[in-house]
């Protein structure tokens, strides 16, 4: 490699084995190898890369853990340099008493949650990939989880980000106060925009006290359309569960034929239903959910222990190693969030469409917010069935939209429903998106073939 000298001390590699680890995410996105991969250890050393990459016409596709579902981290051009933040993983500050932490963008947010507790406090956006994705990804995607129904998403917890520009140049954005009315707010931009503005290297997230405690009810349906028919009226208590996951049967099933959790079987759907807070309220919250759930023919087994607490957890995390399982079969994976009063019409609408195409579909997901996970399951390496697959992704789509949902709930448009995007955004729309784009990087070297270039 030529004209090196800028990047010394930078670790990068153009190592075949190398590339080709960073070709790819957890998406079925196909891309390219890139020519470059590189490893910065600070904002500064990020900066020098993209100053060097950019130099030579090379196009950077910004990388955390590589867990993204829509492809984001997947290089579409050859002549593309991976910048991988996953050395950047340092906790810089826990500040206990302005509730905030600074953050490394490599950090894994499971960590960042550990490290927390220890502290007595709380960072509440949790995917189900904790354990392996960076909030440097949970920002650029603006990353949900199942306590996004009480406690929203990414987005609601990111104060100032540092972001690499384009142009090698390094910015901060936003603050470190609640309140602030100053000028356009741009680090929101930066959140959920996939990688195509900039490189995040440093965030400040606020935080939260822990909740004192946390009981948790696992409820099972007879009928599917009776699961969502619910949820309603258990908000319209005045409660909002931490979580409430939606589980329906195939899932149920192949969740317990690889598990043997001891789940029923001959049901059509379940809900895990979390409540946390002062542990008298939460007990009396626990009371109502039940008799409003029974009225449904809900019926429900609690947990309140850590342990019982997290072998339902296990069920609902083993939902996708379960999926991958099935050799045969390959999950076009879909992430569909629907307003929650057309819940129980978009579930079973899914069933009617899997049946009419003769394409088996396992939903689960985040039902309290509407964020339904759609997994269609095609046969591996049989192009008419792939076909079938992504015309039922289509179709899929339409309805979403028709009834007043967005094709993505929390993994973004990346590459994978780049093709969709004006399913749900009308022309004028993405102009302006493409038109912001370009302020920020009029080149157009980062990241590249994304959600809508
Ligand atoms: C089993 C499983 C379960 C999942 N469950 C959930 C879930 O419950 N909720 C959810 O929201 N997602 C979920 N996901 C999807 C994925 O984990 C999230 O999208 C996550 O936020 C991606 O983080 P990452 O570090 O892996 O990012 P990557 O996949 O590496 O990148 C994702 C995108 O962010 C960009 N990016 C990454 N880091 C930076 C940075 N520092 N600066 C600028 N751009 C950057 C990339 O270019 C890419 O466009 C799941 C994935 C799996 C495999």
């Amino acid at each position: 490699m030529k004209d090196m000298n800028i990047l010394e001390g930078i670790e990068i590699s153009d190592i075949r084995e190398d590339l080709i680890c960073y070709s790819y995410d957890s998406s079925y996105a196909q891309g390219n190898i890139p020519a470059f991969v590189a490893w910065p250890k600070s904002a500064d050393e990020i900066s020098k890369v993209v100053k060097w990459a950019t130099n030579r016409g090379l196009k950077i596709v910004p990388r955390g853990s590589g867990t993204g579902m829509a492809g984001g981290a997947v290089p579409v051009f050859a002549k593309s340099i991976v910048i991988s933040l996953e050395r950047m993983k340092e906790v810089k500050e826990i500040n206990a008493k302005n509730f905030t932490t600074i953050v490394e963008p490599g950090v894994i947010n499971g960590e960042l949650q550990k490290e927390l507790q220890i502290y007595g406090l709380f960072y509440p956006p949790d995917p189900a990939s904790m354990d392996y994705c960076s909030v440097g990804g949970n920002v650029s995607t603006n990353a949900g989880g199942p306590r996004a129904i009480k406690y929203g998403v990414t987005r609601n917890y990111v104060m100032e980000l540092e972001v690499v520009l384009p142009n090698g140049s390094i910015v901060t954005l936003g603050g470190k106060t609640v309140k602030r009315v100053v000028g356009y707010e741009l680090k929101e931009l930066f959140i959920g925009a996939e990688g195509t503005l900039g490189i995040i290297s440093k965030i400040t997230f606020k935080v939260l006290p822990e909740p004192e405690e946390v009981i948790t009810l696992l409820i099972s349906f007879s009928e599917l359309s009776k699961a969502g028919e619910c949820i309603p009226y258990i908000i319209g208590l005045g409660i909002i569960p931490r979580t409430l996951e939606f589980i329906d049967d195939t899932c149920i099933n192949l969740i317990e034929n690889n598990n043997n959790l001891g789940l029923k079987k001959d049901i059509e759907a379940m809900l895990l239903l979390e409540l946390d807070g002062e542990i008298n309220s939460i007990k009396r919250q626990a009371e109502l959910v039940v008799e409003t759930v029974r009225k449904f023919k809900g019926e429900v087994q609690v947990a309140t222990d850590y342990y019982s607490r997290e072998n339902l957890w296990k069920a609902r995390r083993s939902i996708s190693p379960c999926i991958l399982k099935m050799k045969d079969k390959e999950k076009i994976n879909i992430d569909i969030a629907i307003p929650i009063d057309n819940l129980a019409k978009t579930l079973v609408s899914l069933k009617e469409l899997s049946e009419q195409n003769k394409i088996p579909i396992i939903s689960f997901g985040h039902a309290g917010d509407g964020n339904i996970h759609v997994n269609i399951l095609v046969n591996k390496n049989d192009e008419t069935s792939r076909k079938k697959g992504f015309d039922l992704v289509k179709k899929i789509f339409e309805l979403t939209v028709s009834l007043g949902g967005a094709i993505s709930g929390e993994h973004g448009i990346g590459i994978t429903k780049k093709p969709y995007l004006e399913i749900q955004l009308s022309r004028k729309n993405i102009e302006l998106m493409m038109a912001i784009k370009k302020i920020f990087d009029p080149r157009e070297v980062m990241n590249p073939g994304k959600i809508f270039s």
